[in-house]
């Protein structure tokens, strides 16, 4: 196919740089038509009126959504399995940090589109083992329980300092079990949970993760072969990934309770179709399913966002996915915030993040050094005697967490306007949606956002159902949309038939 015959410039870019040969399949998949950039809203939004709730919740309704986070226990990004009033009374306890999460190294097997980490097969950073190790003792001395292992791929972690890798996983391991014993020496249990794009699982890594008990976080955005290896810059990733899945069921993933593992899937227009479908399987197989709304960040241009979702967009597809769940499943929760099952972020409640640079963050994806020093504590390389118990007390975090804290929005995310967040069940969703996006307030759309001091000031997810909830309270939602997205859904799905789905808009 030609290079120009693909209408965005920056799906353009990408073919440059893509390894995946553009078939006229997908094509398809990657021009889904799913939004025009016309307006959402038929006139501008207003804010809620003094007293005026977007989210007015029962106190059945608020147990409902406290019962489902007590049940998976610390799965989801950030702690979001787990019900913040635990890490709160953890807090008062006296653990000022309660999970770590370990960028372990910028290398990845990928080349992800959307990676907003910079990860490559190309990328050489990584956390060296002795530093990971003081940092475990100092982590087991003040009570951190649970520890996140990220990249890039942490598989492909290695440190010469270990010697040879003689076969995949091996210097992974040596850090598993480093802290499993730091732990033991001390007669106390960490938790591990790592992020892992699944291709690189073979059956001894699956046998090795099961006898350590790791929760998984794997990748799994679309059941179309195709598109997942475009998404991931690689040929052939698709059946990879689906290999990893089956050894990681082999050994009992989904089946034994003691073996989690949650998908998460990027949620962008190209993906957004085949979402329920994808969600059957991955239900099926016994897994948790988690589903991220892309926004402008990392690779996720501008042009993705604007052609791609919106507040409606999610609202409608977790209605549906609720609804599946129900059916199917016999599970049952009714969506509110911008995560899937009302799970949310807890990362910034009293978690920590050590990029592969050494820079000690807020998390994951919040502005770095480049943008702004707010959110980075401290670097383990260039911080001379860098000490994590130290930051863990100091006025520094504790003011800072006060600022997050304070941190509403205006419009849906606040204690007067959302019952979520008057619970402590939702602080303003995802903080880096609202540093790198915003809501225009005149169309509905997602927009770029214009200060990333929002991560912490101004929370307000775009991406939240509630914005749609807030916009038909108005009648200023575009008629028909929520319809159209939901007949939509039903009609690109394989799995689910329309008859046992009527339309709820
Ligand atoms: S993102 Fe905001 S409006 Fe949505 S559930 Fe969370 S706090 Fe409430
Ligand atoms: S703020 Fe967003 S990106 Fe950061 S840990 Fe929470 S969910 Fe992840």
């Amino acid at each position: 196919m030609a290079l120009e015959t693909l209408t965005t410039t920056n799906e353009q870019d990408r073919i440059v740089k893509s390894k995946v040969p553009i078939t006229p399949t997908l094509e398809k998949l990657l021009n889904p038509n799913l939004h025009k950039k016309e307006p959402i809203f038929t006139s501008p939004l207003k804010k809620p009126k003094e007293g005026e709730k977007v989210y007015d919740l029962s106190p059945e309704q608020i147990k409902a959504i406290q019962e489902l986070r007590g049940a998976v226990v610390d799965l989801h990004p950030g702690m979001g399995g787990v019900v913040p009033s635990k890490l709160i009374q953890m807090i008062e306890d006296g653990i000022p940090v309660t999970s770590l999460d370990f960028m372990m190294t910028k290398g990845c097997n990928f080349e992800c589109t959307w990676c907003y980490a910079g990860s490559s097969p190309f990328a050489t950073e990584f956390l060296p083992f002795n530093k990971l190790e003081s940092i475990t003792q100092e982590a087991a001395d003040i009570g951190v329980s649970l520890f996140i292992l990220t990249g890039g791929e942490p598989l492909t972690y290695k440190d010469p300092a270990l010697g040879k890798v003689n076969h995949r996983g091996e210097h992974f391991f040596k850090v598993v079990e480093m802290i499993k014993n730091t732990y033991e020496r001390q007669g106390k249990e960490a938790k591990i949970l790592t992020f892992d794009d699944v291709a690189l699982i073979n059956e001894r890594i699956a046998e090795q993760f099961a006898h350590y008990k790791i929760g998984l976080c794997t990748k799994g955005d679309t059941l179309h072969p195709e598109l997942q290896d475009y998404k991931v810059n690689q040929v052939g990733a698709f059946k990879k990934m689906e290999k990893g899945n089956e050894n990681l069921i082999k050994v009992g993933y989904g089946k034994n309770p003691d073996l989690r593992n949650v998908v998460n899937s990027v949620f962008d227009h190209t993906t957004f179709d085949g979402m329920p479908d994808l969600h059957m399987l991955v239900k099926e197989r016994g897994f948790d399913h988690s589903i991220v709304p892309i926004h402008f960040c990392g690779n996720a241009g501008d042009e993705d966002q604007e052609a791609g979702i919106h507040s409606p967009h999610v609202k409608v597809l977790y209605d549906l996915l609720s609804k599946v769940d129900e059916k199917y499943f016999d599970e049952h929760w009714e969506p509110w915030s911008a995560f899937t099952y009302n799970k949310t972020c807890n990362r910034n409640l009293s978690g920590l993040h050590i990029r592969a640079n050494g820079d000690v963050t807020s998390c994951s994806e919040s502005p770095g050094r480049d943008e702004t020093d707010r959110y980075t504590f401290g670097n383990i390389f260039t911080d001379e005697n860098f000490s994590l118990e130290e930051l863990a007390f100091s006025n520094r975090l504790a003011n800072y967490r006060t600022e997050f804290a304070e941190g509403s929005g205006t419009y849906v995310c606040a204690p007067d306007i959302c019952d979520l967040n008057a619970n402590d069940l939702c602080r303003g969703g995802c903080a880096v949606r609202s540093a790198y996006s915003g809501i225009n307030y005149e169309t509905g759309l997602i927009e770029e956002g214009t200060d990333v001091h929002n991560y912490s000031t101004h929370r307000e997810d775009p991406l939240c159902p509630a914005w749609t909830k807030l916009a038909l309270t108005q009648g200023i939602l575009k008629e028909g949309l929520l319809s159209a997205i939901h007949e939509r859904l039903l009609e690109k799905s394989e799995k689910l038939d329309i008859k046992d789905f009527p339309n709820p808009y």
